[in-house]
């Protein structure tokens, strides 16, 4: 059982995406965050078998973030030699320190957080930067980070930009001027849909976040996985939807429940 067969564009950026990808929010932040349940950060052989495990699945994508604790300077090391095996997707604008999560748009902390990541990441490129809203998603774009994003992919440290925002104007916007939007869209909360609907006529790509709602969808009702990953994958604009979790038997739930939907959508 494998996700290499069903693998999609993200819009015309070139990059080819496994349906679901990992979110690794839960590899170095557990405080400040709203899943279910608490939990203990994994152990470094911990992540190296997921990492192994998703391999092996078909995931081709890992997303991470500064805000996302120690995520990045985890992966770093753990990915020593299997750069190839991987698109990285990370992030710039958010920072989470000492328990609290502070914003910065500025051309010159987008230069240094992407200089930053390439360090912690220790790799020469980053396939994919978005921005971290705060939630203000216009002004957001107004500011210096969308434009010094540009400049980054010129020089060929990031292959292509995009943003995860919080409003369809905002999304809408950030196609126009970018590769990708990274959308909330899950069986509780759908008002973003317009974004993947625009991404669908502009040829732009879509990540999905917060597909299972966080885990709150897994709480109730008669198969939440499969209805939920059903709703994300049967739009055609979404490239991936970025599933988080830190649970070895999770993960393989999720992509053998994402490879029956695929075979039933040929
Ligand atoms: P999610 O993927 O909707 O849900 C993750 C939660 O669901 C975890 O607590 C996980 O627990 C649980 N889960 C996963 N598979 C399960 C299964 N088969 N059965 C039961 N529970 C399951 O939510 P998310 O982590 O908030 O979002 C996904 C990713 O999107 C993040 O990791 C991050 O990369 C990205 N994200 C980005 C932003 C942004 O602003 N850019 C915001 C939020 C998220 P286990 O670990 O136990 O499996």
């Amino acid at each position: 059982m494998s996700l290499l067969p069903y693998y999609r564009e993200l819009g015309d950026t070139g990059l080819r995406l496994s349906p679901l990808g990992l979110g690794t929010v839960k590899f170095g932040r557990n405080q400040g965050v709203k899943y279910p349940n608490q939990f203990a950060l994994p152990s470094d052989q911990a992540i190296r078998n997921l990492l192994a495990q998703a391999h092996d699945l078909g995931v081709n994508l890992l997303d991470t973030a500064p805000a996302y604790g120690t995520s990045e300077e985890r992966l770093g090391p753990l990915l020593k030699g299997q750069r190839q095996q991987w698109l990285i997707c990370t992030k710039v604008g958010e920072e989470f320190d000492n328990g609290e999560s502070h914003f910065d748009f500025s051309a010159r902390h987008t230069q240094a957080s992407v200089e930053r990541s390439l360090r912690r990441l220790q790799t020469d490129y980053l396939d994919l930067v978005l921005v971290h809203s705060d939630g203000n998603d216009l002004q957001v774009l107004d500011d210096e980070v969308y434009p010094t994003l540009q400049k980054l992919k010129q020089q060929g440290l990031i292959r292509a930009f995009g943003f995860s925002g919080k409003t369809v104007e905002g999304g809408i916007r950030a196609l126009e001027q970018g590769d990708c939007a990274m959308v909330t869209y899950n069986l509780k909360e759908q008002s973003e849909r317009p974004v993947l609907d625009f991404a669908l006529s502009h040829n732009k790509g879509i990540l999905i976040k917060k597909a299972l709602a966080s885990g709150h969808l897994c709480l109730a009702g008669e198969d939440p996985v499969q209805q939920g990953l059903k709703l994300v994958l049967a739009h055609p604009a979404v490239a991936s939807a970025i599933v988080g979790t830190i649970t070895p038997l999770h993960l393989e739930q999720n992509v053998h429940t994402a490879v029956a939907l695929l075979v039933s959508q040929e």
